[in-house]
Order: structure tokens, then C-alpha cells, then sequence
């Protein structure tokens, strides 16, 4: 018989912190908090195995569920004293959602249940608290009549059925808060609950204990496929098929008076990283009214006060936390009249600013290894992103306050700077950023397509906005609210429990000190301070960009930058892949070679042929109807490319350097609109005719497939020369000057080995003229781009000839896929969005296509020549994931833009750890 129940409580348990796959992080972790001795209530986890059967088997549960389920609910009396169902003695349980990994928010929990109206009685006899056993009667009846019989509201305008009855209610009363209600009142609102119920289901509310529980089941397994939690596995790449776990908790109660509470903490800022307590906590509650946001709570520093001796055993608990798991902590707690009950702990999500100081302070502390720092469940690499993003500007910070912009304070919850326009709901914020937020080719965005997400709460409906929003800020909720948690994890710049915001998302206006500002007035929300501020407030770079890339800031003035350098030493110190990176300028060189790269991966140098007069030297070289003409026009531009070289050569200081020879389709240099055709006709003096006829004349219907790469090398072996030359006599110039220079020179878009073979045979004969004409020599590789299927697996013949290898994985899955990265905006968010691409192929490589034609062009190119150098300039050699797997197939670098250059290192490092 199959083990689909495991019990926990007393000093015992069944499962185990490590059975995370089977009993969900939160059984799992409820197991092992009972085995290291914390005050748990007792009860059992349904396994993840049991989610799937009863979702494939048409919501049946599987054959013996029913039996072990008595059973353990048979302990779970036992250990607490009260039998479920029971008039006399009740117990009550919570039914809750827990999958193997955290999705805050996106599945479902019921509270309470077991109750109704006899066993009501019964537990204001025990307690002799009727106000409570109303109060979690009302909260039980709400709960299970959305989740488990649906009552949502239907539109976005609409108000929660249940929140509309209570509100109606609190007006009528004249309070505000729901704790001031009178047992009279919640016996009214219990009847108004069931009359909704009834009318929008046809249904009486039920009454039977069991039959409670097990709907509670079924909707927290079905709440495993709704579709907040699909789109969120979606977007962090987690299996469908995991399940999620039903864990079956006897009821403790935070809400049985002024000794009682309920609260969730962090064992050290999630935030900034800083080693405190951190957390908060509401007397007179359940669990869920401190996450959910609806009453602002007391941070967890005011306990000490309120419960002293709860409080030191709560930080007593936190010490052995974090040692028992040696990493941050998130835990849920409630005390019922002063004792304390622990109902969850996990490892805490938490900012790139706050991942890092944890993984550098617990080294020091002695609590984790080096190694262990560097692992991606503690920094994922692309957190580092946010240590290099955009902070305010001191000084624009100033004056907008002089000018009394300065609207409000709230909870820092999400460090960094947003500025953008104000949206109120999260599928509009969606839209506008979709419309107009799209980065243009220098990686800009417009600020009128910056949006900041401004709401009462957020809740998980919201992410894909959330996702969408520069910056988010709500005006109710704690920095354990749904908003601060899932900013945090994305990385987003967040402010919440915002208090002075009046929002009204009919008007859609927000009202502040008396301004009322309405949808899509600029806003600025700094997530280090929690300031709010009207209108836009200028950026400048963050710290860690000032003192390697500015240098206006000294390495010893920012503690983030020494920890992150601390962290990057580390990285380095472990991994094997080296890191280039993509760059045509000094400029970006020297910025990369802050951030740690080793060479030049990628030099495109069409992009050097735009600026300034080039542009007419390359516009000449393309009308040319001779040979001569086009020799002509082609030695103006060498004297450019040679100084461009040169700037780069210096720059690099001996690291190689990957030079691409030319590879768009000439068309791309000419102006294809009437007014640029006739300036180009007038400044090169011939007719607009000409160039109107050459334009057309080189129009492909798909240039992504047409002549272009090493075709245009081969077909005006010219070009080819005059760029060997001016990479030769640049090298041998920097040489002179006593710094060394490792060019490697890159042929594009070769599928058969002749092709290639003619191109270096060009490069190698302008190289040796050159080196005569400047009497030294230089040591120089001849290399290839592999970017089409056909030279994966050709790469055994390319290999006898081709020095090198670079995957040139843009190009390799256009190719590869017959998918066109112009085009696929049709139609990709179809495709994930039903699941029939794991990912993004142009954002991580698709491993199992593209990734097999890498692997082929690995392993016959290393057949040809074992030592045969190979890496990636694709996009893709910023991406971790890509980079762990470029990792795996023994690639010897990657190389990325100048920014990506420390996710790729410790990407790199998460690899060779085998992390
Ligand atoms: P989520 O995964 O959304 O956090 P949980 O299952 O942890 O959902 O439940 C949310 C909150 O409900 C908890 O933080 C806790 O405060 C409260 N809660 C859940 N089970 C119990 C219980 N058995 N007794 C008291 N409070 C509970
Ligand atoms: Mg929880
Ligand atoms: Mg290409």
C-alpha cells in the first residue's frame, strides 16, 4: 500500500525536512520543526503524489486515502486533546496548500474548519470565549465559501462578495476595523455569508466536519491548476506536474484576545540583508490577516514589549533556525494566550541586495562554506541585476523634496528607484508596458513606458502586473504582505503599508496631503527610503557602477561594493568557464574588464561603419559598379577601422580579442525612405535613381537567409581584405608600443568548409604582408562562427581548417528552429502560454534542440582538434541557465554584454559547483 498520509506533532514526525518533492516545503518543514523540538500543532501532510492522482483520475482520491487520513487524524487527536467533529471538545484543523518550492500566495488555505453550529457550542464551552468561536466561525464560513465553493468576485471593478457583506456591515456599526464587531453582529454577518452562499450556488453551506475537510482538499489540490499558479511556474520554469501537498494542521488561535496574536518574521532583513529581527505581528488575529494586508500590523521589535517572554523564545527559536538551516528563515507563527505555536518556516525569499550580505555575512559568521555562498537557491545570478541598476540622484532627490514634492512615506520593502506612470490595476500596467515599455536597440526605455503599480493591496492575481511595473507601491499591507513578497523575488523597487495614499480605483486617482494624482501622472518611489514623490526625479548609477565603472566612489566608501567584490572573488575562484565579453568600442571594453571579463568574445565591426563619415565611404563602397571604385571607397574606411582596432587592442591589454568580419546584408547600410535616398544621391553627386535602383536591387524577402556573412567576403573578397588589414596594422602598431594584442579572427555564417577556407586564406596572406610591411609579428588565430545546423554538423570538416569555435546562438536558433527572431512576436506568447515551448528560445537556449546541434558541433570539432577553443557570443552567454549549460557541454567561454558580465561569472561558478 502506497504511504499517501504522514503524521506530525509532538516531538515526532513521519516525514523529514528533506522530503521536500513528496510532502511539499511546508509538510516537510512542519516534519522537522517537530523533530528539532519547536511547538508544533499537530497533524498530517497529503502528498504531492495524492494532487496528481485525483487530478488524473477525475477528482477521485486514490483507493486507501480515506483509511490513512482516519488514522492520522486519530493521532492528531490524541496529541491535542479534542476530537474532530466533536460537539463536546472540538477540534478544528487548517487545510493548506504547499508545494515542493514557495509560490507565495498563488494556492489556497482554509482556516477553521470542523465548525458549525454544534461544534460552535462546544468550543464556547471550552474556551468560554464567545466572541472568538463567532469571530472564527465568520472567518471560517468566508474562507471555505471562497475557496472551496467559489464565491470570487466576477470582474476586476467588482469587491470580494464576502468583503462587501463585512464593509456594509463595519458602516452600519460605525467601526472600522473587523475585530471591533460584537458577537451580534458577527452572528448577523455568519447568516448574510450563508444566505450569499446559498444564493449563488443553490447550495446550503455544509454542515459535516468530514465533509468540510474534504473539500478543503479538493479545492487546495485543484488551486495547484488555477491559473495564478500555472502563469506563476510558468514564469520561474517549474514543472506542471509537481503538485502541491494538503496539509491538515490542528487550529491554534491568535484570535482568542488581547494574549493572543498572530505574525511572520525573517530571521534577518530580507530587504537590505541587515542581521535583524524582522517582522511583524497583530494582536487578536488569525495568520491571514497579517499577510493579506487588510490591517496595517505592529512591527515584531514591539513584541518585546507586548509579550516579553513570547518574544524571547520566538528570537531563541530564530538563532536555532538559522542554524538548523543554515540559511535565512521566513516563519509563521501565532500565540493562543501566551503560547507560542510555530506553523511554517522556509527559507526566506529575499532582494539581490539581501541575498548577497546574507551569503558574505554567514561566511564570516562561520555558518556556510564559501561554496555554499555561491549557491543559486541563495543568489540566483540574475539578482546581481539590481546592484547595478539606476539609484536616484542625490541632489534631483533634494530639490524635488525642496519643492515639496516629497508625498508620503511608507515601507521600504524592495530597494532601488522607480519613476514611471501611475496604473492602478495590474492588467492595465500590463498592457501600457507591453504598448510602449519595449527597450530600443541601445537597450533605452522610454520613461512613458515606465509604470508604477499603484494599489490598496496587491494580490496574487496582480503578478503578471507586478511582473510588467517598474516599481510598486501599495498603500495597506506590512513588509511580509503579498506585495513586499513577490516584489522581492522578482527584484522590483516596492514600497507598501503606504498609509497616507487614499486610493480610488473608480475615479482612478490617488490622493495625498490634498494632491490628487490620476492615472498616468509620473510618480517616483525610492525602495531604499520608502519615499514617495510626485513627478519624475532623475537617476544616477548605483554604487556598485560607481566605483568600477565611474570610479567616482571608492571601493571603501560602499559596502555593497565590498561585498559584492567579495562574492565575484569567490565566483572566480571556483569556476572554470571564462567570461568574455561583447563589445566594439574601448568604451564598453574597459567598462567589461571592470566587471571582470577576460577577452573579447564577440567585436562586431559593422556597427563601426555608421558614425560620421564612415557611413559615405561605406555608402561608396556599395554603389561602386567596379572594382577599382570599390578598392577606392574601401581604403577610406580602413584608416577607421584601423583606429577603432587600436582603441580596442589597447583597451584589452593583451587579452584576445574576437574580431567578426562583415556580416549584415549591405541593404541594412542604405536609407530605404525617399528623403535619406535623395540626401544620400546629393552628398555622393550621383542621381536618386542610382540609389533608389541599388537599394532595390539589393532587397532580399529574407535577409536573414540571404546574402550576408561570409557571402559577402566571398563574393567581394575586398571587404574581407581591407578589414584583415586594418585588424593587422593595428595590431602591430599596439604591439610596437610594447602591449601585447591576441586578435582572433571570426569568418560568420560558414556551412562548408571551402567557404571558410577562402576567407582564411585571405586573412592569413593580407597577415603575413602586413607583418613583413611592419617587420613584427603577431600571433593571430583564424576562427569561425558556428550559427547554422549545417556547420554543427559539418564541424568534424571545419575543424581541419577553422582555429576556433564561436556559437553564434542568435543565428543557430533562427536557424535551427526556422523561427525568426523579427517575427516570433506573433506568436511565442502562445506558445508558452499553453505550454508548447518550455521557454523562451531567444532568452535561454532551447537545450534540447539547439543545445543537441551545440553539443554535435563540440564534440566533431573536438574530434578534428582536441584543443580546439570554443564559445558562445550569443545573447544567450548571459543568460545563466545558458551559461550552466555552455558549462556542461565543455565550452571554454561565453561571452556577453558588459553588464551580464557578473551574472555570467557566478553563473559560471553555480556550474562548476555543480549548483
Ligand atoms: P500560505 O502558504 O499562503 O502562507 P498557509 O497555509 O501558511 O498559507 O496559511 C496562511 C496563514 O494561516 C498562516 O500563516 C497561519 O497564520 C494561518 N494558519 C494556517 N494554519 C493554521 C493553524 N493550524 N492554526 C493557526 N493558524 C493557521
Ligand atoms: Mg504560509
Ligand atoms: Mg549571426
Amino acid at each position: 500500500m502506497t504511504k499517501y498520509v504522514y503524521f506530525f506533532g509532538g516531538r515526532t514526525a513521519e516525514g523529514k525536512g528533506e522530503m521536500k518533492n513528496l510532502l511539499g516545503g511546508k509538510g516537510a518543514n512542519l516534519a522537522e520543526m517537530c523533530l528539532i523540538g519547536l511547538p508544533v500543532p499537530a497533524g498530517f501532510t497529503i502528498t504531492t503524489e495524492v494532487c496528481n492522482l485525483f487530478g488524473d483520475n477525475g477528482n477521485k482520491y486514490p483507493e486507501g486515502l480515506v483509511a490513512q487520513v482516519e488514522e492520522a487524524l486519530k493521532k492528531t487527536e490524541e496529541v491535542m486533546g479534542a476530537k474532530f467533529g466533536d460537539p463536546t471538545n472540538p477540534l478544528l484543523v487548517s487545510c493548506r496548500s504547499g508545494a515542493r518550492v514557495s509560490m507565495p500566495g498563488m494556492m489556497d488555505t482554509v482556516l477553521n474548519i470542523g465548525l458549525n453550529e454544534k461544534t460552535l457550542e462546544g468550543l464556547i464551552k471550552k474556551t468560554g470565549k464567545d466572541r472568538f468561536a463567532w469571530d472564527s466561525y465568520r472567518r471560517f464560513v468566508q474562507m471555505y465559501g471562497d475557496v472551496v465553493l467559489g464565491l470570487k468576485p466576477q470582474s476586476k471593478e467588482e469587491e470580494d462578495p464576502f468583503e462587501h457583506i463585512l464593509k456594509e456591515m463595519k458602516t452600519a456599526k460605525k467601526v472600522e476595523l473587523d475585530n471591533q464587531l460584537e458577537v451580534e453582529d458577527l452572528k448577523e454577518l455568519v447568516k448574510q455569508f450563508k444566505a450569499a452562499v446559498k444564493n449563488r450556488t443553490g447550495k446550503d453551506f455544509p454542515d459535516d466536519a468530514r465533509e468540510q475537510l474534504y473539500g478543503a482538499v479538493a479545492a487546495v489540490f485543484a488551486s495547484w491548476g488555477n491559473d495564478r499558479a500555472v502563469v506563476y511556474r510558468r514564469q520561474y520554469g517549474y514543472p506542471h506536474d509537481w503538485g502541491t501537498a494538503a496539509n491538515i494542521c490542528s487550529m491554534v488561535f491568535g484570535n482568542m484576545g488581547e494574549d493572543s496574536a498572530t505574525g511572520v518574521a525573517f530571521t534577518r532583513d530580507p530587504a537590505t540583508g541587515e542581521k535583524v529581527f524582522y517582522g511583524e505581528y497583530l494582536i487578536n488575529a488569525q495568520g491571514e490577516d497579517v499577510v493579506a494586508g487588510i490591517r496595517t500590523p505592529n512591527p515584531i521589535a514591539m513584541l518585546q514589549k507586548d509579550m516579553p517572554e513570547v518574544y524571547a523564545q520566538l528570537d531563541d527559536i530564530r538563532g536555532k533556525l538559522e542554524k538548523h538551516y543554515r540559511d535565512v528563515q521566513d516563519i509563521e507563527f501565532t500565540v493562543q494566550q501566551g503560547k507560542l505555536w510555530m506553523l511554517q518556516t522556509r527559507n526566506g525569499k529575499r532582494t539581490g541586495f539581501a541575498a548577497i550580505r546574507f551569503a558574505v555575512d554567514m561566511v564570516d559568521e562561520g555558518l556556510i562554506t564559501k561554496e555554499e555562498a555561491l549557491s543559486v537557491g541563495r543568489i540566483p545570478p540574475d539578482d546581481l541585476n539590481q546592484l547595478l541598476q539606476p539609484i536616484f540622484d542625490p541632489n534631483a532627490k533634494r530639490k524635488a523634496i525642496d519643492e515639496k514634492r516629497l508625498l508620503a512615506k511608507g515601507i521600504n520593502a524592495g530597494p532601488g528607484a522607480a519613476t514611471g506612470i501611475i496604473k492602478f490595476f495590474a492588467d492595465d500596467a500590463e498592457e501600457h508596458v507591453e504598448k510602449y515599455g519595449k527597450p530600443d536597440s541601445h537597450g533605452k526605455r522610454d520613461p512613458k513606458g515606465r509604470v508604477v503599480l499603484v494599489r490598496q493591496e496587491t494580490s496574487p492575481e496582480d503578478i503578471r502586473g507586478m511582473k510588467a511595473a517598474d516599481g510598486i507601491l501599495t498603500a495597506f499591507g506590512g513588509a511580509s504582505s503579498h506585495a513586499a513578497l513577490v516584489s522581492r523575488q522578482m527584484g522590483k523597487v516596492c514600497i507598501v503599508g503606504c498609509k497616507e495614499l487614499e486610493i480610488n480605483y473608480k475615479t482612478r486617482t490617488v490622493t495625498v496631503k490634498g494632491k490628487v494624482l490620476k492615472e498616468g501622472d509620473y510618480i517616483s518611489i525610492d525602495g531604499f527610503t520608502g519615499e514617495v514623490m510626485e513627478g519624475q526625479v532623475a537617476t544616477k548609477a548605483s554604487e556598485v557602477v560607481q566605483v568600477l565603472i565611474e570610479k567616482t566612489m571608492k571601493p571603501e566608501d560602499s559596502k555593497v561594493y565590498q561585498q559584492f567584490a567579495k562574492l565575484m572573488e569567490w565566483a572566480d575562484a571556483v569556476r572554470t568557464l571564462k567570461i568574455r565579453t561583447n563589445a566594439d568600442n574601448p568604451t564598453d571594453s574597459e567598462r567589461a574588464i571592470s566587471f571582470g571579463a577576460e577577452g573579447i568574445g564577440l567585436c562586431r565591426t559593422e556597427h563601426m561603419f555608421f558614425e560620421g563619415d564612415r557611413i559615405r565611404a561605406m555608402r561608396e563602397m556599395i554603389l561602386a559598379e567596379t572594382l577599382e571604385a570599390r578598392r577606392a571607397a574601401l581604403a577610406k574606411l580602413l584608416p577607421y577601422q584601423r583606429e577603432d582596432f587600436t582603441g580596442i587592442f589597447k583597451a584589452m591589454k593583451g587579452m584576445p580579442v574576437t574580431i567578426r568580419t562583415l556580416d549584415p546584408p549591405l541593404h541594412e547600410f542604405l536609407p530605404h525612405d525617399d528623403k535619406g535616398q535623395s540626401e544620400m544621391a546629393t552628398e555622393l553627386g550621383v542621381s536618386k535613381e542610382k540609389v533608389a535602383e541599388r537599394v532595390k536591387s539589393l532587397h532580399e524577402f529574407n535577409p536573414m537567409l540571404g546574402f550576408r556573412g561570409c557571402r559577402l567576403g566571398l563574393v567581394y573578397s575586398e571587404i574581407t581584405e581591407m578589414q584583415a588589414r586594418a585588424i593587422f596594422e593595428a595590431a602591430c602598431d599596439v604591439a610596437k608600443e610594447g602591449i601585447a594584442v591576441e586578435p582572433e579572427v571570426m569568418i560568420p555564417l560558414v556551412g562548408f568548409l571551402p567557404e571558410f577556407k577562402a576567407q582564411a586564406k585571405i586573412v592569413n596572406d593580407v597577415a603575413k604582408t602586413v607583418f613583413a610591411e611592419k617587420g613584427i609579428t603577431v600571433k593571430y588565430l583564424v576562427g569561425t562562427m558556428i550559427e547554422l545546423p549545417r556547420a554543427c554538423i559539418a564541424a568534424d570538416q571545419i575543424a581541419s581548417e577553422a582555429q576556433f569555435f564561436s556559437f553564434g546562438t542568435n543565428d543557430l536558433t533562427q536557424t535551427g528552429l526556422g523561427m525568426s527572431r523579427d517575427d516570433y512576436g506573433s506568436f511565442i506568447r502562445h506558445y508558452l502560454e499553453n505550454d508548447l515551448m518550455p521557454r523562451d528560445p531567444f532568452q535561454t537556449i532551447d537545450f534540447d534542440g539547439v543545445g543537441g546541434l551545440m553539443q554535435i558541433g563540440v564534440e566533431k570539432g573536438r574530434k578534428t582538434r582536441a584543443d580546439l577553443k570554443i564559445g558562445i557570443c550569443g545573447e544567450h552567454g548571459g543568460d545563466p541557465d545558458s551559461v550552466k549549460f555552455c558549462h556542461k557541454i565543455g565550452l571554454n567561454y561565453v561571452s556577453c554584454s558588459p553588464f551580464r558580465v557578473p551574472i555570467a561569472r557566478l553563473a559560471a561558478a553555480q556550474a562548476a559547483l555543480g549548483k
